[in-house]
């Protein structure tokens, strides 16, 4: 027969969390709702894992980090969902879901029935061997998806402290973990295809401004090009990266960051799929309205881009599954998910936030030879998107406000003298 729960949540990570406490702070009783997680700790705010996590001095370690103090929320330990009569089920992966019948199979083989099914199963790093490159699996080549890698990554880098690490990308992982490199004293090399880190995100210009500090730091950038393979020692560690360009780069240690995929495996062919996630409406339903899908593998409607699309970013995994968990618990009341992205980093003494869309025409402001500058991106006259490097609490906000009001922009030119000031007079 199996155990039976109203409400099941596959996966364990952000979006779990903040279910959780969505679950309980709109009354939840005991026995109503089960997490199932391949991890072996509860839901925690991965943001940590590239920052404090990898810190030299006094880094952050669990039970700290647990959902929900990301957010400045409650600190959701194995505890609290014990005291709250949810039942985490730790270690454990799902190997196949029935959507028709409402039931889901575990490795161990237990059958779980629910009512509700709220898939959070994030994703998973893109390996080297899917772009030709084989060796990835070498005890020093790091991936940095969950708790597990993050402590390989730590053990990795504290065996060879003083050596050569080569960073592979150039997007948010990289540029994250080769500022943690750094403060852990390694000789860091970056190797990414673009002309620029993240390329996808930041103008040239933004981009340079990281760089340079960088650089500064010791940090050497290699662009425009790929790795081609690795070289072994006799005991399958590597100790070169060859690129494709001709260069070869010895290396003490590897951190890989080329991209993720959403884990929407277990749904093939059961629910609608599209740009590579679970396609969900504005309430986060599924194609099955038993089924809810938040967090990294949900494809919603985003207003701002006129489209639907899959964001890979904390923020939308916490207010997507808080807005899930209204939508199954107040149907009536519920609207559609208005949101505005939001997506940010902080890596060395940085800190930026990035709002909205990065489409049209960038207009940047501020001071690049100093710690505090930005951009406004205006797409059709109106202002879309907006970033910010080294802002006040006060100051994020107002660039996050005047872009959710899509305010009309007349004068570029004269945007970029207000600068700043533009969004906090709004
Ligand atoms: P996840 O948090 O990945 O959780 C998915 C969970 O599902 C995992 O516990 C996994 O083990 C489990 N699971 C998967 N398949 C199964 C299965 N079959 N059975 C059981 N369990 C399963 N975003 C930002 O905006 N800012 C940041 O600074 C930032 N930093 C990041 C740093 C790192 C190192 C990483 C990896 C990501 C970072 N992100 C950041 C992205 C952010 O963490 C994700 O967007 C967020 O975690 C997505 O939440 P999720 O719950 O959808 O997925
Ligand atoms: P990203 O998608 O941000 O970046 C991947 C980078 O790797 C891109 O620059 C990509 O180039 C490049 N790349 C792709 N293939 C190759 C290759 N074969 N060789 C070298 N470079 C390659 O993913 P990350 O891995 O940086 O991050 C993983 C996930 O974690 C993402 O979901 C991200 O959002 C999340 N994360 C978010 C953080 C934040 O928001 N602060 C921090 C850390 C992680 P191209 O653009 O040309 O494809």
């Amino acid at each position: 027969m199996g155990r039976e729960f109203e409400y099941v949540i596959v996966g364990g990570g952000v979006a779990a969390g903040y279910t959780s406490l969505e679950f309980t702070n709109r009354g939840l009783s005991h026995g109503q709702l089960c997490i199932i997680s391949e991890e072996s700790v509860a839901p925690y705010e991965r943001p940590t894992l590239s920052k404090g996590f990898l810190l030299p001095e006094s880094p952050a370690r669990l039970p700290l980090f647990h959902t929900c103090v990301g957010a400045n929320e409650e600190l959701l330990t194995p505890q609290w969902y014990e005291e709250h009569g949810i039942e985490l089920v730790l270690g454990t992966r799902v190997e196949s879901v029935d959507v028709g019948h409402k039931t889901l199979l575990t490795a161990p083989g237990e059958t779980i029935h629910y009512q509700i099914l709220i898939i959070a199963t994030g994703a998973q790093a893109l390996k080297l061997e899917e772009f030709g490159v084989n060796g990835s699996e070498a005890e020093n080549i790091c991936y940095l998806r969950d708790l597990a890698d993050a402590n390989r990554l730590v053990n990795v880098m504290q065996s060879c402290t003083g050596g050569s690490a080569v960073v592979i990308g150039g997007g948010y992982l990289a540029m994250e973990c080769a500022a943690s490199l750094v403060s852990n004293k390694m000789d860091v090399t970056m190797v990414f295809p673009e002309a620029h880190c993240m390329p996808r995100l930041f103008t040239p210009k933004i981009a340079t401004y990281y760089e340079d500090y960088y650089q500064s730091r010791g940090v050497k950038f290699i662009r425009g090009t790929i790795l081609s393979s690795f070289e072994f020692d006799s005991n399958g560690k590597v100790t070169a990266v060859n690129l494709r360009d001709g260069n070869r780069i010895p290396a003490d240690m590897v951190v890989v960051g080329i991209g993720i995929r959403p884990n929407t495996s277990l749904f093939k062919g059961q629910l609608r799929m599209e740009k590579g996630g679970i396609k969900v409406n504005g309430k986060f339903q599924t194609s099955n309205s038993s089924v809810y899908a938040v967090g990294d593998v949900a494809v919603f409607p985003v207003d701002l881009y006129g489209r639907i699309h899959r964001l890979e970013h904390v923020d939308s995994a916490r207010k997507s599954a808080k807005h899930a968990v209204a939508a199954i618990l107040d149907p009536d009341k519920t609207g559609e998910f208005e949101y505005l992205p939001l997506f940010y980093s902080k890596a060395f003494a940085f800190s930026w936030r990035f709002y909205g869309d990065n489409a049209g025409e960038a207009v940047h402001f501020g001071d690049y030879l100093g710690t505090t500058f930005g951009a406004y991106w205006i797409n059709n006259g109106r202002l879309v998107g907006s970033f910010l490097e080294g802002g006040t609490e006060e100051e994020f906000e107002a660039i996050g406000n005047a872009t959710r009001l899509k305010l009309t922009v007349d004068d570029p030119d004269d945007l970029g003298r207000q600068g700043l000031n533009f969004a906090l007079t709004v």
